[in-house]
């Protein structure tokens, strides 16, 4: 019904280049719109919608969404990277890269290279040999995978081997805990260096204060994402934010 009553909306939050100061992308968070009880996030609904055949429809429908504004902020002259989350059942499901190519040919004036898709380290652990072969399929189109919140599944240096998503996504949890927690910091170090050695990009997330993004710069993480840089807001509101985001002092 939220779907067919037009009660979802994608918000988009801002990632940014810690040290330069660009924007380099956002990513597209689902919400619903509820008629009494407001705006929801997906933490009070989506465990309603996984594992249900519902959870492929919504997955195409967050996709021709992103694209649909990926298009219409080409028309404002913006142009942006968006990535969208995706189930790893999704990414499993029969005729994903079909669906997927057919949702890029209806947006031609957008590039594949503006879309990447979020794949969660835990839905990728399950079946690592299919999810490998999807992404390479995936960003044989163009679009480019990463895998969200990194570190708390099982990692193993075999599953970042197989797995040949462009960008790591470090799990807030650690980047939040990283300022009082030395073991957290330990990870987040960890992680970056491991990163590097397969020539992965890298990406914090949880980034809530200006101290959190100091400590990312002198661990040689530069992109990030968090409360501190900007929270997720609706569609509308993000050319005027990216014109008017100024890299704080203490970063620059
Ligand atoms: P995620 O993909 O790891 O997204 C980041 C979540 O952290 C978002 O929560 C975002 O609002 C929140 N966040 C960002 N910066 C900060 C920060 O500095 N501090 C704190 N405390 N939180 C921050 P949100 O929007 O509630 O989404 C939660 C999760 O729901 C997402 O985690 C993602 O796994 C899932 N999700 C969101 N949209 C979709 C979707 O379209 N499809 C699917 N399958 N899952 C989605
Ligand atoms: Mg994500
Ligand atoms: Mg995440």
């Amino acid at each position: 019904q939220a779907l067919t009553q037009n009660e979802l909306l994608l918000y988009y939050q801002p990632k940014v280049n810690l040290r330069t100061g660009v924007v380099v992308g956002a990513e597209a968070l689902l919400r619903w719109q509820h008629p009494e009880l407001g705006l929801r996030a997906p933490g009070q609904f989506l465990q309603l919608v996984t594992g249900q055949p519902f959870d492929l429809a919504l997955g195409e429908w967050v996709i021709e969404t992103a694209l649909s504004q990926l298009s219409t902020w080409l028309n404002q002259g913006m142009r942006l990277e968006v990535s969208v989350n995706i189930s790893a059942d999704h990414l499993l499901a029969e005729g994903f890269v079909a669906m997927l190519t057919s949702a890029l040919a209806r947006h031609p004036d957008v590039a594949p290279q503006q879309l990447e898709l979020e794949i969660l380290e835990t839905g990728a652990l399950n079946s690592m040999a299919q999810v490998s072969l999807l992404i390479a399929d995936v960003q044989h189109m163009g679009v480019a995978c990463s895998l969200d919140d990194f570190g708390t599944g099982f990692s193993s240096l075999t599953f970042l081997k197989q797995l040949g998503a462009q960008t790591i996504k470090i799990d807030q949890s650690f980047v939040r805990g990283m300022l009082d927690d030395g073991e957290h910091a330990s990870i987040v170090h960890s992680v970056l260096g491991l990163a590097r050695s397969f020539d992965r990009h890298t990406l914090a997330e949880g980034v809530e204060t200006l101290a959190h993004g100091q400590m990312l710069l002198e661990l040689g993480c530069e992109l990030a994402q968090g409360y501190a840089i900007a929270r997720p807001m609706p569609a509308a509101h993000v050319p005027d934010w990216t014109d008017q985001w100024r890299l704080p002092g203490e970063w620059a």
